[in-house]
């Protein structure tokens, strides 16, 4: 069964506390929330305080995708603010290693993040074993309005290979213009977290998780 986590970014941001509520009733179980440095990614999203005031509105995982340079400096400060997942970009790093642990050093949860041009053999024995969940970018991080990369398939579906062949369990989750259409071919190679944005903050917010889950299911 694979989890839905809404992108904060594409919320109503006049009633976010009652949003992160509708999520958690439609059975959203995450709610993944985008930092962004405007150096890393060319915008600017999310801070330490605006996570801490959400922290209490619902009984969400906090999964916060850093897409900072260098998100070692934050990880303390994320972990403070309410994060429950920390994921970071292979890219972003001068040391991924020393980054993952830090997180895990805070008791959380630690993600990579590879862009869609990464291949996943940057994914050394030790960044393997560090990682809880591995998330691929389906889109180019921190850009509006893009299609789905159907390239990445092919990484998620060697990941989960690599996976089943290890005996490692690891969250794969994908991050960009995920809707309905292609929701089947990502849980199909492999998929269990999925972001969404637009296609679940466009009309009716607890309808679109319903179906979307549905989905998942019935293609996955
Ligand atoms: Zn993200």
């Amino acid at each position: 069964m694979c989890i839905i986590a809404p992108s904060l970014l594409e919320a109503d941001y006049k009633c976010l506390g009652e949003q992160l509520k509708i999520m958690e009733k439609a059975g959203a179980e995450y709610v993944h929330i985008d930092v962004m440095d405007g150096n890393f990614v060319p915008n600017l999203a999310c801070g330490m305080k605006m996570i801490h005031g959400l922290k209490d509105a619902a009984h969400l995982v906090f999964d916060v995708h850093l897409m900072i340079n260098e998100p070692i400096r934050f990880v303390k400060r994320i972990q403070e603010a309410g994060a429950d997942v920390i994921s970071v970009h292979y890219e972003a790093c001068s040391n991924v290693e020393e980054t993952l642990k830090e997180i895990k050093h805070c008791g959380l949860r630690a993600g990579i993040v590879l862009n869609p041009e990464t291949s996943e053999e940057v994914l050394t024995e030790e960044i393997w074993k560090l990682a809880d969940v591995i998330q691929i970018m389906t889109v180019h991080p921190g850009r509006d309005g893009q299609h789905f990369i159907e390239d990445t398939l092919n990484k998620i579906e060697k990941i989960r290979k690599r996976t089943t062949e290890t005996g490692e369990w690891k969250d794969i989750e994908v991050d960009g213009s995920i809707n309905c259409e292609n929701i089947g071919k990502v849980v199909k190679a492999g998929a269990n977290i999925i972001v969404s944005g637009k296609a679940l903050f466009n009309g009716n917010l607890a309808e679109n998780i319903a179906n979307m889950k549905q989905t998942a299911v019935m293609e996955g």
